[in-house]
C-alpha cells in the first residue's frame, strides 16, 4: 500500500497548523522578547516540516530534491533544539540565554555549511547525520535539565505548575523532533504531528500569563477514566444480569430489562455523586463542607476583638481544612501621602513582622484597590505589570513566603489581606478553594474592623491614662506652688518681723537710756550699729521683693563690656566673713579663660551672689563651694557653682526656680540669715533665673537628691552668651529636646 499520500496529507495538515500558529504570533502587536523568540522558533519549524515532507514525497519530487531535503533534516532539527533551549532559558529567566543562543546557532550554521558543501560535492566525508543527531541530543538534554532544575527549585505552587507545564510541552516538542531523526522512512511525518501538539502548548504558554493547572488536568483525565470505567462496568453488569435472569425466571425479558434499568437508574445517581465525592477526596483532598466551615467561622469571629486572635482564628480555620504551613493577617492602613502600609500579624509559621509600604502609584496597590480578586505571589513575581512594582515592595512580600493574598474589605475599603502560604500538597489553590477563601476573607471584614476599632480604643485608653498621669503631676506641681505662695505670707511676716523686732528692741533700749540720761557716746555707737544691721536685712528683703515683682513686668538691663572674673569677685566679696565664720572653703577656677564679655555686671553679681548665698546656707559648716568657668562654643560659656551641701530632690529641681518656692516646711528653716539651712523668702533663685534669662542664657541645677546625712551636694549650671542678648537661650543642653 502506498503510504506517501497519507504522509503528504499529514505533512500538509501539520504544516498548516504551524503556519497558523506562526501567523498568530506574527500579527500580534507589541511583541515581547519571548514572543519574538517563539515566532522565530515556529519559523524554523515550518522549514523543518517542509524538509520532512519533501524528503518523504518520493513519488512527486525528483530524487535530488528528496535527498537534499532528507540531508537537511538533522541540521534543521538541531536548529529547532537550539531555538527551543534558548526559548526555555529566556522563559526561566536564566541570564545565560544569549550564550546558549549564540553557541547553538553558530554550531547549526557550521553544520548547515558542511551539509550544503557535501550535497554539492558528494560523497560526504563526515557522518553529518550522526553528528547532527549527537548535537540534538546534547541540546535537548540541556532543555530537560534546565526545566527539571527549575521544577525542583520552585517552591510556590503556581511557579511549579509553570515548570511542569513547560516540562510536558518540552516532552512533546522534543519527541516530535526525535521522531524525525529516527530511520522511520515516510512515517517520520508523525514527528511534526506530535510537534504540533507541543507547538500549540508553547504558544499558549507564551501568550497567556495564567497556565492551566497540569495536575488538575491530569486529575480530570483520571477522574473521567475512573467514572467511565465504573459506569461501563455497571452497564455491563446490568446486561449480563438480564441475560442470566431471563434464563432462570419466567418473566418476559423486556419487563426484566425495564425493571433492572429502573432499579439501576435509581441507585446510579446517588452512587455517581458518592463516587465523585470519593474521587475528589482522594485526589484533591477537599473533604470539608465549605458552607459549614464558613458558618462556624463567622460565629467564632463575631466575638473576637483582638487583632492577633483574629489572625490566629482565620488562619487556623483555613489550616484545619487545607493543610497550609504559613498564614498571617496583613493589616492595611493608609498614610497621609496615600501610600498603604501592610503590617503583618503572624498567625502560623515564622513570619517577619516588618511593615511593607506600597507607594501610592505602586501597581500592586492599584491592583489591590481596584480588583477584589485574590492576589497570587506568582503574579507579583511574573505578571508584566506587577513586576514593575518597586523592588522593596516585591522583596517585602517575597520575604513573607506566602502564596495567596485575599483582600479583606470593610465598608468598601481595603482593610487588610489574609495571606496564606503554599499548601503542603504543593498544589496550587484550586478555583473552588480560592472561592471558599475569598468568602472567608470577606466575612473577616467586619471582625477586622471591630478589632481595629478596639485596638484604637485601647490605644486611646492608654493615652488618656498617660494624660491623666501628667495632669496629676501638673496638679501636684501647682499645689506645691500654691502652698509656696500661702507659705510666703508667713515667711514674709517672719522675715520682716525678725529685723523689726530687733530694731524695736534697740530703739526701746535707746529711749530708756536717753530718759535716764546715762547714755554714753560709746553706747550710742554700739546701739546704732545694732540697729543698722537689721535695717540692712530689711532693705535686702524689700529689694528682693521689688526685683521679684519686676520679673513679670521685665527687668531692665544695661549691657556693657565686663569680665567674668570681676563679676565673681564682686559676688564673693560680701560673703568672706560668713565663709570664715562657717569654716567654708570657696575656690574658683577657669575664670580667666573667659575673655571680655558684654553683660549687666550689677545684675549678674546679684544672680551669682544669690547662688553663693544658697550654697552657704545649704552646706554644713566646714564644707566646700567651687565656682568653675569654661568655654562651651563660639557663642557661649558656662559657670558652675557647686557645693557639698544637702542636695535637692529631683522633684524640686525645677520648682525651686519658681517665685516663693522653698523646699520643705517653713518651720525647718532656722531664723539665722546665713546659718546652716537659714531661711529666706524663696526669691533668690527666681531672681537669678530672671537675670540669666534676661541675658539670653539659661540656668539649671543637678543634684543626686536631698540627703542631710550624706550631703550629696548640688551643682548650679549657668550658661551665658559672650554677648548678652534679648530672647531665648540659643544653646541647647545635651539631651534637651527641641
Ligand atoms: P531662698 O531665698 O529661700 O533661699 P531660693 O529661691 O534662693 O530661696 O531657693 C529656693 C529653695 O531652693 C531654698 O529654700 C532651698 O530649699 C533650695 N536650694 C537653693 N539652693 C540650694 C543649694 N545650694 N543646696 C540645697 N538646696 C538649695
Amino acid at each position: 500500500m502506498e503510504i506517501w499520500p497519507y504522509s503528504a496529507g499529514v505533512g500538509i495538515g501539520t504544516g498548516l497548523v504551524h503556519l497558523i500558529l506562526f501567523l498568530i504570533l506574527l500579527f500580534r502587536r507589541g511583541k515581547e522578547a519571548r514572543e519574538k523568540l517563539a515566532l522565530a522558533y515556529l519559523g524554523f519549524s515550518l522549514a523543518w516540516i517542509a524538509s520532512v515532507a519533501l524528503a518523504d514525497l518520493q513519488a512527486i519530487f525528483l530524487p535530488v530534491v528528496t535527498e537534499s531535503a532528507g540531508a537537511l533534516i538533522p541540521v534543521l532539527t538541531v536548529a529547532l533544539a537550539t531555538g527551543y533551549l534558548t526559548c526555555i532559558a529566556l522563559f526561566l529567566e536564566y541570564p545565560f540565554w544569549p550564550v546558549v543562543a549564540t553557541a547553538g546557532f553558530t554550531w547549526t550554521a557550521i553544520l548547515l555549511v558542511a551539509t550544503g558543501y557535501f550535497l554539492l560535492v558528494p560523497p560526504s566525508l563526515l557522518p553529518l547525520d550522526r553528528i547532527g543527531t549527537g548535537s540534538w541530543v546534547a541540546f535537548s538534554l540541556g532543555t530537560i535539565v534546565a526545566l527539571t532544575v527549575d521544577l525542583f527549585r520552585s517552591r510556590m505552587a503556581f511557579r511549579r505548575n509553570r515548570a511542569l507545564y513547560w516540562l510536558l510541552t518540552a516532552n512533546a516538542v522534543l519527541a516530535g523532533q526525535a521522531l524525525t531523526l529516527l530511520p522511520l522512512g515516510p512515517l517520520r511525518i508523525v514527528g511534526p504531528l506530535v510537534h504540533a501538539a507541543g507547538a500549540i502548548a508553547l504558544l499558549r504558554g507564551v501568550l497567556s500569563f495564567w497556565l492551566p493547572s497540569v495536575k488538575a488536568a491530569l486529575r480530570s483525565i483520571f477522574r473521567f477514566l475512573f467514572l467511565f470505567a465504573v459506569t461501563a462496568a455497571l452497564l455491563a453488569g446490568v446486561v449480563l444480569a438480564a441475560e442470566r435472569l431471563t434464563a432462570i425466571w419466567t418473566v418476559p425479558s423486556t419487563t426484566l430489562v425495564i425493571l433492572l434499568a429502573v432499579g439501576v437508574a435509581m441507585g446510579y445517581l446517588p452512587l455517581y455523586q458518592a463516587l465523585v465525592r470519593l474521587v475528589d477526596r482522594l485526589l484533591v483532598g477537599v473533604g470539608f463542607d465549605p458552607a459549614q466551615t464558613l458558618r462556624d467561622y463567622s460565629q467564632t469571629i463575631s466575638t473576637v476583638l483582638d487583632l492577633e486572635q483574629l489572625a490566629r482564628t482565620a488562619v487556623q480555620t483555613v489550616a484545619q481544612v487545607l493543610d497550609v504551613r504559613r498564614g498571617a493577617l496583613l493589616i492595611a492602613s493608609e498614610t497621609e501621602r496615600g501610600s498603604l502600609v501592610l503590617r503583618p500579624v503572624p498567625a502560623l509559621g515564622e513570619i517577619p513582622t516588618d511593615p511593607i509600604e506600597l507607594e501610592p502609584i505602586s501597581p500592586l496597590l492599584v491592583r489591590l484597590k481596584e480588583q477584589d480578586a485574590p492576589l497570587f505571589q506568582y503574579e507579583v513575581e511574573h505578571h508584566p505589570v506587577l513586576k514593575e512594582a518597586l523592588p522593596r515592595e516585591r522583596e517585602g512580600l517575597r520575604a513573607l513566603e506566602m502564596e495567596i493574598y485575599l483582600p479583606i474589605r470593610a465598608e468598601g475599603e481595603l482593610a487588610g489581606l489574609l495571606a496564606l502560604g503554599p499548601q503542603r500538597t504543593g498544589e496550587p489553590y484550586a478555583p473552588r478553594i480560592v472561592e471558599f477563601l475569598s468568602t472567608l476573607a470577606h466575612q473577616t471584614g467586619v471582625a477586622l474592623q471591630n478589632a481595629r476599632l478596639f485596638a484604637g480604643l485601647q490605644e486611646l485608653n492608654a493615652r488618656i491614662m498617660q494624660l491623666n498621669e501628667s495632669l496629676r503631676t501638673a496638679y501636684e506641681r501647682l499645689e506645691r506652688l500654691d502652698r509656696a505662695k500661702s507659705d510666703f505670707l508667713s515667711i514674709a511676716s517672719h522675715e520682716l518681723r525678725t529685723p523689726l523686732t530687733q530694731i524695736r528692741g534697740y530703739t526701746d533700749v535707746l529711749s530708756e537710756l536717753a530718759q535716764s540720761d546715762t547714755l554714753t557716746q560709746e553706747q550710742i555707737v554700739r546701739i546704732t550699729e545694732n540697729i543698722s544691721r537689721p535695717v540692712r536685712r530689711l532693705e535686702r528683703i524689700i529689694n528682693a521683693m521689688l526685683d521679684a515683682s519686676m520679673l513679670e513686668t521685665g527687668m531692665s538691663f544695661h549691657f556693657a563690656p565686663t569680665t567674668l572674673a570681676g563679676i565673681i569677685r564682686a559676688a564673693v566679696e560680701p560673703w568672706q566673713d560668713v565663709l570664715q565664720e562657717r569654716r567654708l572653703t570657696l575656690t574658683t577656677s577657669g575664670l580667666d579663660s573667659i575673655p571680655l564679655i558684654r553683660a549687666d555686671m550689677e545684675r549678674l553679681v546679684q544672680a551669682f551672689s544669690n547662688l553663693i548665698s544658697n550654697a552657704i546656707k545649704f552646706t554644713p559648716d566646714g564644707g566646700r563651694i567651687t565656682i568653675e568657668a569654661r568655654p562651651l562654643d563660639e557663642e557661649h560659656f558656662e559657670v558652675t557653682v557647686s557645693d557639698t551641701g544637702i542636695g535637692i530632690s529631683k522633684l524640686d529641681q525645677e520648682l525651686i526656680f519658681e517665685k516663693f518656692y522653698r523646699v520643705g516646711s517653713i518651720d525647718l528653716h532656722s531664723s539665722g540669715e546665713y546659718k546652716f539651712k537659714g531661711g529666706g523668702p524663696g526669691l533668690g533663685l527666681s531672681i537669678a533665673r530672671g537675670v540669666i534669662e534676661g541675658h539670653g542664657g539659661c540656668i539649671w541645677v543637678e543634684s543626686e537628691g536631698y540627703d542631710e546625712e550624706r550631703c550629696p551636694g548640688s551643682t548650679f549650671h549657668v550658661v551665658l552668651p559672650y554677648h548678652a542678648h534679648r530672647g531665648p537661650c540659643r544653646w541647647k543642653r545635651p539631651g534637651q529636646e527641641g
